[in-house]
């Protein structure tokens, strides 16, 4: 008997499955694409089962429009991941699927290599450039960047020139556009180039030993400080698995994907790269998503996302600075790409290294327990020299916006020896706030109860929380009076300070908002190694990961913030910070100098990171981790609730507290924490409110919340609020 019914997984916010009768379109397969009618709309959803079988009457029984896919889309062992996925993340299966999907594949395109369409120029084209173009600037843009040769129309879309534009010059005949192919090169014979290698130091030789002479699963800590020579490891330690026909995966935080980065791979060997990134459009991530299947890439480097690629044959998995926070998903899925990362390589038996100079603690305490293998590299590679590390009482220092006296003695100091000076703060635009010199009154975004962000450039306030802006007041909405001051120091209010305090050196600012277009990162990353500025301004977007060769002074302008927050991670997150930026001083021949200026200079976080190093600070945050029985010793979840109503948000999560507490697993190693208003307790319009649970044991978290979910939902209030639940949270805000 052939099916006649397929259970498909669509992406709603519905924890249930739709049947749909097969009709003469095709056959479904079981992991594979079909379109379906739901409610008004057509869907793109993956089969789960095909059956004789459906509760659903006849009568509302509906056909498949479509079949998308004659075989599953992802290889089985994914497939079973995702599974898991949504049922430890508490998340639908068919919006997990959905998260996992390429952006084109959630569309009905075929799973199979996009073309790519290129513009060059015609001859004819090419004489027009000698001429004068007149008034057609969009046009005459077009034709001098394809000048030095065909352009993909992508990058046309990217620079906002319209397809008019294009078709006007195409009708003049002096442009012509071409279909290609993906560009996948066959598998060389060698995979790796004959680009020479460094001798590798002792401890870099037992790591890679360790984790080739392994079969099978492993998880190992590379435990590595800034400039060990971790990617140097990484790199070994993929050739053997190329040499097997095998491919890898690397894994690195949202930032940390510069051209430097793909560089050193794409150097180092022959086989073909794939990248994966959020700034990719559809067609060259699918291509990127199928090169990956098919084999034709050896290598894929990729953030978040690209844990879920499939792989012909997935030999190691490599996730690089792994207590990155950009790992985990903040909303929808709320996954952590780290562990769903080792879970992948778990189901697909081959070993997987976690590296970092500062591992997130649960990391450090599965490898202190030996749950993980712990590797570690103990100096720094090569030729480099070691920091000086100091901190800068400021308390009754007059600070030019941020910047003490003594701090900028010393930036002089060693600019005028020619050396890059790199200085930290973690806060975008003018100011932070605005407020009346009069009466006190500050401007407040309308939506969450926020201060707005001053940007002097734009003469804009921003609200950092919901992304609104609006034109600056002039005058307090309170008293009146016009007398309206900037409160505190952003980036955007150091880099013009600093053009009058050091006029004769050039300063560059790197932060979400000098970066936001395409491009505009890395070109800023080439002009900082080619030394056209001296003084680098960032916020934490510069502590990651990047070499700069010539920086010797790198000073943290303000940290106070950090060492008196209520989020129990912050002070991780602060050492990590710090051990980071730190980590950029001092890496070629010239010794570097590591400036903090603070109020609280005998803070024992200040002292034990100055004196020692992140390891005892580790070892003690674990030991107070553990009285304290927080993560990684013990398992939270927060469950949050947003509505307009804040009463409504409140009540929601106490028939939550309820049901999650009557149930027969909830015992007293279970700990509710709430409802309590969330740390940001208004954003965009919405009331938040959450909840915490706490259990000893990973497997009682799950049970219970697996259990307590269907009862949630059936709340009446549970589809008047927005809610969510989010395992190991990250950001308790
Ligand atoms: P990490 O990834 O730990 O920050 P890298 O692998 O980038 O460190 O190494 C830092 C620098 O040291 C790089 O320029 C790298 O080429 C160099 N390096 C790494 N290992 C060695 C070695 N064994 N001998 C000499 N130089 C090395
Ligand atoms: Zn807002
Ligand atoms: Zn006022």
């Amino acid at each position: 008997m052939l099916p006649t019914i397929a259970r498909v997984a669509l992406p709603v916010p519905l924890d249930k499955y739709f049947d749909y009768t097969i009709s003469n379109e095709g056959i479904p397969v079981v992991g594979g694409r079909v379109v379906v009618p739901f409610g008004r709309q057509f869907l793109v959803g993956i089969v789960i089962e095909l059956t004789d079988n459906t509760e659903v009457e006849q009568q509302y029984l509906k056909a498949i429009s479509q079949v998308l896919d004659q075989s599953p889309v992802w290889p089985k062992k994914l497939y079973e991941l995702l599974s898991w996925c949504s049922q430890y993340y508490l998340h639908p299966l068919g919006d997990t699927f959905n998260n996992a999907l390429p952006g084109a594949l959630r569309k009905k395109r075929a799973a199979q290599l996009a073309t790519l369409k290129q513009w060059r120029l015609t001859e004819l084209g090419r004489e027009q450039l000698m001429l004068p173009f007149g008034r057609a600037v969009k046009q005459a843009k077009v034709m001098k960047m394809l000048e030095s040769g065909p352009i993909e129309h992508q990058t046309f879309v990217d620079a906002e020139i319209g397809a008019s534009v294009l078709k006007a010059l195409q009708d003049k005949g002096w442009i012509v556009s071409q279909d290609i192919k993906s560009n996948a090169k066959p598998w060389p014979q060698s995979v790796e180039s004959d680009q020479e290698k460094p001798v590798l130091n002792q401890e870099q030789a037992i790591a890679i030993a360790t984790v080739n002479s392994a079969q099978g699963f492993g998880c190992y800590l590379l435990d590595g400080v800034t400039g060990s020579g971790k990617t140097e490891v990484y790199l070994n330690l993929i050739t053997p698995v190329l040499n097997k026909g095998q491919q890898a995966l690397v894994l690195v935080p949202e930032i940390g994907l510069t051209p430097q980065t793909i560089q050193r791979f794409a150097s180092r060997f022959n086989v073909p790269i794939a990248v994966i990134h959020s700034g990719l459009n559809e067609s060259e991530r699918l291509n990127a998503w199928i090169a990956a299947r098919d084999k034709s890439a050896g290598i894929v480097i990729g953030t978040r996302s690209a844990i879920f690629t499939p792989f012909h044959h997935l030999g190691i998995v490599i996730v690089d600075e792994e207590h990155d926070g950009s790992y985990k998903q903040q909303d929808t899925l709320r996954y952590h790409a780290r562990d769903v990362a080792i879970m992948r390589a778990h189901k697909e038996n081959i070993p997987i290294v976690l590296g970092s100079a500062t591992p997130a603690l649960e990391t450090l305490q599965n490898a202190l327990s030996g749950k993980y293998h712990h590797l570690q590299l103990t100096h720094r590679a090569g030729n480099v020299s070691s920091t000086s590390n100091q901190v800068l009482d400021i308390k009754g220092l007059y600070l030019e916006s941020g910047l003490s006296a003594p701090l900028i003695a010393e930036m002089r100091r060693h600019l005028e020896k020619g050396n890059q000076v790199l200085l930290f703060l973690n806060r975008r635009g003018f100011s932070p706030a605005l407020m009346c010199h009069e009466c006190g009154w500050l401007a407040e975004c309308s939506r969450c109860d926020r201060y707005y962000t001053y940007y002097q450039n734009s003469r804009e306030m921003c609200c950092h929380h919901c992304g609104s802006r609006k034109p600056v007041v002039h005058q307090c909405q309170s008293c009146g009076s016009s007398h309206v001051v900037t409160v505190g120091v952003g980036t955007e209010q150091l880099e013009s300070q600093l053009s009058l305090l050091f006029p004769e050196y050039k300063a560059i600012r790197i932060d979400r908002d000098s970066t936001r277009k395409k491009g505009q990162l890395e070109s800023a990353l080439e002009s900082i190694h080619k030394g056209e500025q001296q003084i680098l301004i960032g916020t934490q977007m510069l502590a990651k990961g990047h070499h700069f060769p010539n920086v010797t002074l790198v000073a943290l302008l303000d940290v106070d913030g950090a060492l008196y927050s209520s989020d129990f991670r912050a002070s991780e997150r602060f050492a990590q910070l710090y051990t980071q930026v730190a980590g950029r001083a001092g890496r070629a021949s010239k010794p570097g100098e590591v400036l903090l200026q603070t109020h609280h200079p005998e803070h024992t976080l200040l002292q034990g990171l100055l004196h020692g190093h992140y390891g005892q600070f580790a070892t003690n945050v674990l030991n107070e981790r553990k009285m304290a029985m927080l993560p990684p010793f013990a398992q939270l979840s927060l469950i949050r609730s947003e509505a307009n109503n804040s009463e409504l948000a409140e009540r929601f999560l106490r028939q939550v507290r309820l049901t999650i507490e009557s149930h027969p697993l909830f015992d007293n190693t279970c700990q509710v924490l709430g409802p309590t208003p969330s740390p940001i307790t208004k954003r965009a319009g919405k009331s938040r409110w959450q909840m915490m649970l706490q259990t000893a044991e990973r497997g009682l978290m799950q049970k219970i919340l697996q259990s307590a979910k269907p009862v949630i939902q059936t709340l009446p209030e549970s589809k008047k609020v927005r809610w969510s639940i989010d395992r190991d949270p990250q950001d308790l805000s």
